[in-house]
């Protein structure tokens, strides 16, 4: 049988555009349907314009640290109108150089919905259809809000990037990636933030002193805090929205902000119509090498809710081609993933918390934390941490947990060791970068515990 194409891709995410480009790279006649924006979630109203937002709130606190170090400083205010004018043209600038990747590669663009009618047909919103050997979903995710009274007038993060301007106060709902983020960038623009997240402590799954800490930095930068908290209704009123909550109190905030969660795109895509099994929240079930029930039809990304993020993404639609196209069969290795939360100050980890460690063997917790050099000169009392999770019986590095400015920067690089499978006498025998924060984590010589 014949197929218009080799390879047709729905969705124009990191994950799609990267597998889309590298099967025509090697000679795949491939096609790529995208409803919205090229980029996806990352680019567009994600990691990107989030990460930038998270450099134009450090400028504050730098401007104040700039007058300890003998700096005349003259800081005028926050003019949101002139940075996402700025930030929406780098958006544009970005769309552009994915368009440009996938021509260059010759693949042939749709800016359409698509829907599957058959495991080898695709129709798209333009009317036409088209016919492929092998389908790849990576319709990534989109926030949820939840259930409840009035939730239909908060915002979600993809709402942030638009505002006309700045709240002068916030209600943040969660206590995952999203809120934490936020909720730090969002304080140091300027706004009033105030945060509940239902859990007993924020960031659920990350390593308890780490979140600890980072709980407790939120709170000293001026962030409102509450956990074991959680919004019953909301309704609009004068100046914003009145919350009942759960603990009680009726507040008003001019925004409400849900960063609840996100749910994979398969609604109205007829895959469960062709057979295709999706999970209980909707996310397309894969195997290893992320083929779905329907055999030529595969899924990689956010869609398929194994790990979240982007790079993950990237190397499921690489381990995808190499095993369609390259006649190599690649299971996507998910293990020892590391990974930064853009909280002031950031966490990067790789590898077991404390927590999930010791229940599996008998550990030795290697911890520091301390005043950094360049924060306490400017008379901040602000703290980090460098941690190790070592098992006693390997002596392997398990997890290694780093809650610092720039730690998503440092954990790129610790990552390769602990990936490598390093020892604590590996760190031990590395000589030390003086003076840095991250020296710490090969001086330190005696576990504060085991567990
Ligand atoms: P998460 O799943 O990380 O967090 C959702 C939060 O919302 C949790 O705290 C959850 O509480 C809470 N929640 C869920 N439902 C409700 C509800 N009905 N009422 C109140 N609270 C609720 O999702 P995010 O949206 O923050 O992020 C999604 C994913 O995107 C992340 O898991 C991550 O993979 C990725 N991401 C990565 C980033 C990075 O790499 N820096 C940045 C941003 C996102 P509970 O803990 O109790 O379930």
């Amino acid at each position: 049988m014949s197929f218009d194409y080799d390879l047709f891709v729905i969705g124009g995410g990191s994950g799609g555009v990267r597998a889309a480009r590298v099967a025509a790279a090697e000679g795949a006649r491939v096609a790529l349907a995208e409803e919205d924006r090229y980029g996806g979630t990352c680019v567009i109203r994600g990691c990107v314009p989030k990460k930038l937002m998270v450099f134009a709130s450090e400028y504050p606190d730098a401007m104040e640290d700039a007058r300890a170090y003998g700096w005349t400083v003259h800081s005028g205010g926050f003019s949101w109108q002139d940075f996402s004018t700025k930030l929406n043209a780098e958006l544009d600038r970005l769309e552009g150089v994915y368009r440009k990747l996938l021509s260059g590669n010759g693949v042939t663009m749709y800016d359409a919905r698509a829907v599957l009618k058959d495991a080898h047909t695709v129709s798209l919103s333009t009317g036409e259809s088209f016919t492929a050997k092998h389908i790849l979903v990576a319709t990534g995710g989109r926030p949820v809000r939840p259930d409840l009274p009035g939730a239909e007038h908060g915002l979600v993060s993809d709402d942030i990037f638009h505002l006309d301007e700045l709240p002068k106060s916030i209600l943040i709902i969660g206590g995952g990636y999203i809120a934490c983020e936020f909720a730090c960038i969002l304080n140091g623009l300027g706004v009033q933030v105030t945060q509940y997240y239902r859990g007993a402590q924020i960031l659920r799954g990350f390593d308890d002193e780490a979140r600890g800490l980072v709980a407790e930095e939120m709170r000293q930068s001026g962030i409102d805090l509450h956990v074991g908290s959680n919004i019953l209704e909301m309704a609009s009123t004068e100046g914003g929205y009145r919350i009942k909550a759960t603990n009680g109190t009726e507040k008003v905030f001019e925004q409400v902000f849900f960063a609840t969660g996100r749910k994979p795109n398969t609604d109205g895509m007829g895959l469960q119509e062709i057979g295709v099994e999706l999970g209980r929240n909707g996310e397309i079930v894969v195997d290893e090498y992320s083929q779905t029930t329907v055999p030529s039809v595969y899924a990689i990304g956010d869609v398929t809710d194994r790990v979240a993020l982007t790079p993950v993404a990237i190397r499921e639609g690489m381990a995808f081609v190499e095993t369609v196209f390259k006649g190599n069969p690649t299971p996507v290795d998910h293990e020892l993933i590391p990974t930064a939360i853009f909280t002031q100050p950031e966490i990067g980890t790789v590898g077991m918390t404390e927590e999930e460690a010791s229940a599996k063997e008998p550990v030795e917790i290697y911890c520091t934390s301390f005043k950094p050099m360049q924060q306490a000169f400017a008379g901040r009392q602000n703290r980090v941490m460098m941690k190790l999770v070592v098992s006693k019986a390997s002596r392997r590095v398990l997890g290694c947990h780093i809650v610092a400015p720039g730690a998503g920067e440092m954990i790129q690089l610790a990552g390769v060791a602990v990936k490598m499978g390093a020892t604590k006498e590996d760190f031990d025998r590395t000589c030390a970068v003086h003076p840095t924060m991250s020296e710490e984590i090969v001086t330190m010589k005696t576990p504060i515990r085991t567990a």
